[in-house]
Order: C-alpha cells, then structure tokens, then sequence
C-alpha cells in the first residue's frame, strides 16, 4: 500500500485496535506515533509497539503532537471530539478518522458493516454462524474476535468480513464502503458523545453513505427511523419486519418466515416462525441476519439451521434454566431503558424484572407502560428508588416489589415472587459499575445465584 508510505500518522489511544493500527500503519511504512492519556504503568501494550520501533507516549496529550506536518489522526472510538489532540487535528484541517476507514482501505475483501442501537453483537454472531454453516467463506472481526486492522490485511478476495460497528467507530469514517450494510433500529443513545441525536443519526447514516447502486442495504421496515434514513440510500434495500409483507426482503406473514429477494418473482417459505427459539424482539435480528446472509450468497438451508438452534448470546436475553417453575433470563447487556422495554416485550408470560445498577440522573418514565405489564419487580443498586417509584405509578402491587441490596439478594426476592409458568428476567436498565466492574461479570454472578436456587 504505497498510500501512507512515509507519511506522519498519529495513533490516539492504545487498546486493542490501537495496537492493531499502529502496527498496520507501520508496516505499510508510516511514520506512526502513538499517544495515551493513560500512564504508562496501566498500559502494557506500549512495550509491544516500541520494540517494533513506534513512539509511545503515555500519560498525557503532549502539546507538540499534532503540528501542521502530521497527515493523518487515527483516534481510538471512545475518545471524544472535545480531546484536545483531536480539536487541534480538526483545527489544522487533519482527517480524523477510525480503525474501520484504515482496515477498509487495507481490506481486499468484501465487507459486512452491522449497526444498530441494540442487537449489533447478537446479528454480527448469527451472521458469522450462518455463513460458517453454509461454507462461504468469513472473519467476524471487530468488537467480536480479532481487532479489524489485525484481520484486514489476511483477507482473501472472495473472504467476507463481517464488522459489528458503532456510531462512534462509523463517525470516523470517510470511504467507507461496506457492499452489504445493515443498520437494525435507531434509539437516542450516547447523548454524552454525539450531543444530539442528529449527530448520531448521522454517523449511523455513513455506513451507507459511500454505497453504490450495486451494494445492499439491509433495514427494519418496522421502525420508523430506518424507513427515514431509507430515503437517502443509493444502495439496493432489503427490508426485514416481524409485522408485515415487504415489497424486497423478508418478513413474518401467518406463523411463516417469508422470503423475497429482488430475483423472486413470489415470496417463498423459509420455515415456519415457530422453530426460531430466539425471544421477541431478538427475533428481527434473526431476520436482519438472515437478510444479510441470504445477500451474501449463503444456502437457505444453513440459515434455517441457524435460526432454528440459535438461543443468544451470553447476556443478551440468554436463557439460563428454569427454577421454580420459571423459567430464568440474562439481559445484563441491558444497559440503558429501552433495551429493558424491549426485554420485557418479547415475553407474553407473566414476567418478573431485576433491574437497577448505576443511577445516572434517569428518570425512567418511559419504563411505566412496560412495566404494567410486569407481574413484579426486584430493584438493586444506586437506582433502586426511581425504579420502585416508576413501579408504583405503573400500578405494580406493593407486595410484588421488592428492594435488594445486591444482584444475588435481587435473586432470591425474585424467587419468591415467580409462580410456575412465569420469566424471571434480569434487564437492569441500568449500566452496573456501581457495584460490577462489566455488565458479564453481574450477568454471571446473577447466573451463579440462579443456578443455586
Ligand atoms: P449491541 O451489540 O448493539 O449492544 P446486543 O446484541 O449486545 O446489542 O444486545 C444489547 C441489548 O439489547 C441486550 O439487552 C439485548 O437483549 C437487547 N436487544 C438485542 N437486540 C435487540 C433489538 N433488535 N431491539 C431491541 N433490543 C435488543
């Protein structure tokens, strides 16, 4: 790649995809620095990068790093806009960009861009499952597997690469160019990052934005944000809806999976929608993947496979036994209200909720038309009383509330209000760190309670 020989580029946070694009970049024959604001002592990668001969410096945004000299900033996803080295980049009039544009320009092969607000990981795995299964040859790489910048560089022409990505890892994008791209819903997210939800919107919408005509784009017909960023797209469309017949996609119609691809003149059977084990509303990332693997040339028979012994992935509305009659889910990935909603919707058995962890000021309004539907409520941690208080207006019994301390006091209250027949659903609502350093580590500390129930 004679692109960035010789060029300066400077590489903004270590991390995994750090390391990975700084290593790319040199050997392509940059001339890379990298920087971490964090010292030295929490960053072991560093040593990793200085025996290949790569600058680091850690523990602070040295003043003299960015000058009108560097040609290119490769800034960390996480790192926001207001950090000084990326406001004095965007000053001097550097292109700022992320591990995703890098690993696109290296990449020889034909990619796969995933996005959403909710359901990202559970599409990208299924995606990744169908197409093993179905023998067409893949790398999931990314926030699952293997750093993007590791992988792009070993790719094969015909070899896909399927990428879950954020809104924040696709705000640095700039040719970017995913021949299929799948974008599952829009909720507000990530204020704190993108300042609104325009901003937001906007850097979901560039995953599509350098897509030609002959590319494929893969949305939800159900929800009224992607119908809108639809408009706007020059690529192919395939829809996907749990509700209703579209004209190019697939779709649920009387208890059937039903498939229509551009080269069907009718909509045929995939299998009936009884034999996806998925729950609810993880059901449309089913469908999501299925479109994408579908366009991607994977036989029907692998998906049907998939769809039909696929359960979720770890935390993710996980199903985890069934212990006094109920039967027990992880939702610990539920880390904000609307992900909880959603958790609580895709049961139609009576359902008691743990929730709670870390109160960040949230009023948890929207919650209350969810949470009449719950038979009752276990709240743990720092937002315990807002989430009893919405309880309350949601008109939920007091003897079928309960305060808890913690996830595995949460647990066993939660025992004694299931009856035969109900969901014990842990979806917090809530990230966990006041009492957890990661949602896995409450998700399985909750599954240990559960198990010796
Ligand atoms: P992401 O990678 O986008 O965070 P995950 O697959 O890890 O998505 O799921 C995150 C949370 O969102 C989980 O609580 C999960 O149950 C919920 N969720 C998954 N898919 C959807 C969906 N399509 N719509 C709404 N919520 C979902």
């Amino acid at each position: 790649m004679e692109e960035w020989k010789g060029q300066t580029i400077v590489v903004l946070g270590l991390a995994r995809s750090g390391v990975a694009v700084a290593r790319l970049l040199f050997h392509l024959g940059a001339k890379v620095t990298v920087n971490d604001r964090k010292p030295r002592a929490e960053s072991p990668e560093a040593e990793e990068l200085e025996n290949l001969g790569i600058p680091v410096i850690c523990g602070e945004h040295p003043e003299n790093l960015i000058h009108e000299g560097v040609d290119l900033l490769v800034k960390n996803p996480g790192i926001p806009y207001s950090a000084s080295p990326v406001q004095q980049a965007l000053v001097y009039g550097i292109p700022v960009v992320t591990e995703v544009e890098i690993a696109y320009r290296v990449a020889s092969s034909p990619i796969i861009g995933i996005t959403g607000s909710n359901g990202k990981t559970t599409t990208t795995t299924l995606v990744g499952r169908m197409l093993k299964k179905g023998k067409v040859p893949s790398v999931v790489a990314g926030n699952i597997g293997r750093a993007l910048a590791e992988v792009a560089p070993e790719l094969k022409a015909n070899e896909w690469l399927v990428a879950e990505l954020s809104s924040f890892q696709l705000k640095g994008v700039q040719t970017f160019r995913p021949r299929i791209g799948a974008l599952l819903n829009i909720v507000p997210a990530h204020m704190d990052y993108h300042g609104d939800l325009n901003d937001y919107t906007a850097s979901k919408e560039k995953l599509f934005s350098n897509q030609q005509p002959s590319d494929i784009a893969v949305l939800n017909w159900d929800s009224p944000e992607c119908r809108s960023v639809a408009k706007k797209i020059k690529a192919q469309i395939l829809w996907f809806s749990r509700h209703e017949p579209v004209d190019q996609g697939i779709y649920f119609a009387e208890g059937r999976v039903m498939v229509k691809m551009a080269n069907d003149a009718e909509a045929w059977e995939l299998m009936p929608v009884s034999d996806i084990h998925m729950p609810g509303v993880h059901q449309e990332n089913g469908l999501a993947a299925a479109a994408i693997a579908l366009a991607a040339g994977c036989p029907k028979e692998a998906i049907r496979q998939e769809l039909a012994t696929f359960t979720g992935v770890e935390h993710r509305l996980e199903f985890v036994g069934v212990k006094r009659g109920a039967r027990w889910y992880n939702d610990s990935k539920a880390t904000n209200a609307k992900a909880t909603i959603a958790a609580i919707e895709s049961f139609h058995e009576p359902v008691v909720l743990i929730a709670g962890g870390l109160d960040r000021g949230v009023d948890f309004r929207e919650c209350i038309p969810a949470f009449r539907k719950l038979k009752g409520i276990v709240a743990y941690g720092e937002a315990a009383d807002v989430l009893l208080a919405r309880a309350k207006d949601a008109g939920i019994p007091e003897q079928e509330q309960y305060h808890a301390r913690r996830v595995e006091e949460a647990v066993f209250a939660a025992a004694n209000l299931v009856q035969s027949g109900d969901v014990a659903l842990l979806s917090p609502a809530c990230a966990s760190w006041d009492q957890h350093t990661s949602f896995e580590e409450r998700g399985s500390i909750f599954k240990q309670a559960v198990h010796i129930l």
